[in-house]
């Protein structure tokens, strides 16, 4: 089925609106994705890479501030080198804490006794720096010592990296540094070199230095845990800050991509609807013309690929038009809906519905398995149409007429199968409406004859090929003369004289009715100023109006004006015309009608009894007589339903003051029924048929010679 649904439209093919860079939408928002993972990805790197950067960043600054307290230890130390260098030494009281050093066994005034008695020891400068450096261990966790390669106390005896770093001092390095582990703690190791002054040579000349001499080296160690401690919490911070900002860029990038497919959604939904518009009957939402061809094609090249059958419906809704033109347009609309979806309902998914336009629509029924499946189709929609339509309180009954074509058997191109369809259904609505007819060879011929039909018409409107005859009209009750109808010929140079019957209908199709009508108009005046002039006069003429004529929204005005340049034809024009005009309730046929009798122009009512209806357009629209169309005449003596039918038309009509005419009277039993029953005019081959202008004045002259 060829319902519409956004999903539906699935871009197989090329998008139909070539847009920005052509670019096809599923490849736009595969790119939009592939983009977005990349920056993802990217994006993330970055971060790495930044929170890389400023761990090392930090902890090379905590590894600065370790350094620079190690370095102002080292200072300290110094300072309290060089000052107790500086006076050899400092005494104190010897006692357990400060034993004499017996490594200064050789110094002459190590221990010394106060005048007060008191028993003084010589504590040497680096003696008295471990012990302040043991204390400051014990309070700040900073360890210090000196050490050399020629130790005074073996206790200075330096480690593998203290020894290198000495070894160094002596090719000139100032400073080491190293991270490592004291008692299972990291500390940060500075050494640099210690360089023999003046007061060194007290206690250490007997090893050789001389001042400047680098002695050995100062070592301090700084433990590292508060430092990792405020490390880590600024790598914290930074870990935390980072995935945020990192969060925030992907949900930016996500956002980017979202809009981005938005926009595409966006244009795809645009493309779908500029697509739908052009393919979809904005009304039914069924398939249009376009896409129903397109549908035609691709079933033709499916079914031929394997070997399959279908079937092409061509339906048409018997006097839609009616209901349009009676009820208006909005219920118009509504019927040509809901008869949009019983035929949905009437096929399987695979087949397609469209509506060609007006009230004309196909069905592609894309596999049948043979011909008759065509007709259990087309036998469901006639069934499935002829249950009544709802239309918002009015109840419409229509009938369909039709025509069934095969593929492969009927044509195998869509142009072919289309028309095939066409005439098949013109056969269907000739042959009694609500029924389905197949496509027959013999067909073809009659479709051709009807479009050469058109062309011609064309061609007899500016050769003015068409002629008029006029059929005598009498007065039942007397026999007398009453007028005349007058009724149109075409002599074809090709096909002979074309019965109107023939013509008239695609005269409508076409509109070529308007420029025809026109003609008749002009010649019937023409001939009865003839006919007056050679003292043959008519006292009335009847002239076909078609509707289609009538509708045209000048038609009264253009009507009236012709009534006033032709002074003769005043109260002498009666205008046939059929139901169908009175239908059209929106053109106000009422008025217009009524224009035209306060103009002394009476209106009958043609082939009355055929249409529906007919009773309330009666009482509601003026009109002057009915015309019993001549079917009803034909069996008038044969069928009793038909006699009846007549005796109500008359007695109706002289209840309503209206003047009754039969036309089709061709025997005396006919006319003896007419004239028992009162009827008021009578028309048809007993008493004088069709005849030219020239014909009808003999008869007149004949008429009024028998008269007297
Ligand atoms: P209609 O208005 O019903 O005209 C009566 C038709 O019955 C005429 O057919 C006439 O020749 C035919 N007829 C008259 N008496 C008899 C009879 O005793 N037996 C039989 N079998 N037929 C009889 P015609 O002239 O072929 O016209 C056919 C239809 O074409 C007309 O039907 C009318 O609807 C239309 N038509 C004819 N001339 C015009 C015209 O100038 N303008 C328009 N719009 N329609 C016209
Ligand atoms: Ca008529
Ligand atoms: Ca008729």
């Amino acid at each position: 089925m060829a319902f519409y649904c956004y999903h539906e439209f699935k871009y197989n093919s090329a998008p139909l609106v070539m847009t920005q860079k052509n670019i096809h939408p599923q490849i736009h928002l595969k790119r939009l994705k592939t983009n977005y993972r990349l920056v993802a990805v990217l994006w993330a790197l970055l971060i790495i890479l930044f929170v890389t950067w400023s761990q090392q960043n930090i902890n090379s600054e905590a590894m600065g501030l370790a350094r620079q307290e190690a370095i102002s230890n080292f200072n300290k130390d110094q300072a309290f080198r060089i000052w107790a260098s500086e006076h050899g030494g400092v005494y104190v009281l010897e006692n357990e804490r400060t034993p004499a050093n017996p490594y200064l066994s050789d110094v002459p005034e190590r221990d010394v006794i106060t005048r007060s008695g008191r028993q003084l020891t010589l504590m040497n400068p680096a003696y008295m720096l471990r012990q302040m450096m043991d204390e400051y261990a014990t309070l700040y966790g900073v360890k210090g010592r000196i050490t050399s390669l020629k130790p005074l106390n073996p206790d200075n005896a330096p480690d593998s990296w203290e020894r290198e770093a000495l070894l160094a001092f002596e090719k000139g390095e100032l400073e080491r540094l190293e991270v490592t582990d004291i008692n299972g703690k990291p500390y940060l190791r500075l050494i640099r070199p210690m360089v023999t002054t003046e007061g060194c040579l007290k206690c250490h000349h007997h090893q050789g230095y001389q001042v400047g001499d680098i002695r050995g080296g100062v070592g301090v160690s700084v433990p590292l845990g508060n430092y990792y401690i405020i490390a880590m919490q600024h790598k914290i911070s930074l870990w935390l800050s980072s995935g945020v900002i990192w969060i925030f860029g992907l949900v930016a990038a996500y956002f980017f991509r979202k809009r981005g497919e938005e926009k595409v959604y966006e244009r795809m939904e645009f493309e779908a609807h500029i697509w739908h518009r052009a393919n979809f009957d904005s009304l039914t939402a069924l398939s249009n013309r376009d896409l129903f061809h397109d549908r035609l094609d691709q079933a033709i090249a499916n079914a031929k690929r394997n070997n399959l059958k279908l079937a092409l419906l061509y339906i048409d809704l018997d006097r839609f038009k009616d209901v349009n033109d009676a009820q208006g347009h909005a219920k118009g609309d509504l019927l040509l809906q809901q008869v949009a979806n019983r035929l949905n309902g009437c096929v399987r998914d695979a087949d397609t519905v469209s509506r060609l336009g007006g009230d004309e629509f196909t069905v592609i029924l894309s596999t049948i398995a043979d011909k008759d499946a065509a007709a259990v189709v087309a036998a469901k929609i006639l069934d499935q149409l002829s249950t009544p339509f709802e239309l918002d309180g009015f109840i419409a009954y229509i009938s369909t007429s039709i025509g069934i074509t095969l593929y492969p058997d009927d044509g195998t191109s869509s142009g072919i199968l289309l028309q095939n369809a066409d005439a098949a259904m013109f056969k269907a609505k000739t042959e009694g409406h609500h029924t389905y007819r197949y496509f027959t060879s013999q067909m073809n011929r009659l479709a051709e004859q009807r479009v050469n039909m058109k062309l011609a018409l064309h061609t007899a409107i500016e050769q003015s090929q068409f002629e008029l005859y006029y059929q005598p009209v009498f007065t039942v009750k007397d026999g007398s003369l009453d007028g005349a109808e007058a009724l149109i010929r075409w002599r074809s140079p090709e096909d002979g004289m074309v019965s109107p019957d023939q013509f008239i209908p695609i005269a409508e199709q076409t509109g070529l009715i308007i420029p025809i009508g026109e003609w008749v108009l002009q010649q019937a005046a023409k001939d009865l100023a003839y006919l007056d002039e050679v003292g043959a006069e008519l006292k009335n003429l009847s002239i076909n109006i078609s509707s289609v004529q009538f509708r045209m929204r000048d038609f009264t005005s253009n009507f009236l004006r012709f009534l006033e340049h032709h002074p003769h034809l005043r109260s002498r024009l009666t205008l046939e015309m059929t139901e169908s005009v009175f239908i059209d309730e929106q053109g106000d046929p009422g008025y217009h009608l009524g224009q035209l009798r306060k103009h002394g122009v009476r209106i009958a009512m043609d082939d009355f009894g055929t249409g529906y209806s007919s009773l309330s357009y009666l009482k509601r629209f003026p009109v002057d007589k009915l015309k019993i169309d001549r079917s009803f005449i034909q069996d008038l003596i044969g069928d009793p339903s038909d006699a009846a039918l007549c005796e109500t038309i008359i007695s109706m009509g002289s209840h309503l003051s209206l003047k009754v005419i039969a036309e089709g009277v061709e025997t005396e039993e006919q006319w003896n029924f007419l004239l028992d029953h009162g009827c008021d005019s009578a028309q048809g081959f007993l008493r004088g048929k069709p005849m030219p202008l020239a014909e009808l004045e003999q008869f007149i002259c004949n008429l009024k010679m028998n008269e007297n």
